[in-house]
């Protein structure tokens, strides 16, 4: 259970879940494709809302399925792994 004297970003989610919102990322995936979330899952669970942000604000070729690979993607990743 979450300590209520704990001063944090706190979120409650319609399907139940809440806790910490620190970190939390919100995005619109409406115009996303498999690729995002394909990269997503690839994500280690600590990179994922820093993706979600990077992605949602980097053009990219949105044709590129994930079995092709995206170099944008595959580069940052690189990069936020290193
Ligand atoms: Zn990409």
């Amino acid at each position: 259970m979450i300590n209520p004297d704990l001063i944090l970003p706190f979120y409650v989610s319609p399907n139940g879940d809440y806790g910490d919102a620190t970190g939390l990322v919100v995005i619109d995936v409406q115009d996303f494709d498999d690729h995002f979330f394909g990269y997503l899952d690839e994500c280690s669970d600590w990179l994922r809302p820093s993706y979600a942000e990077w992605f949602e604000d980097n053009p990219h070729d949105l044709e590129t399925s994930i079995e092709d690979g995206c170099d944008v993607c595959k580069d940052w990743i690189d990069w936020a792994k290193a």
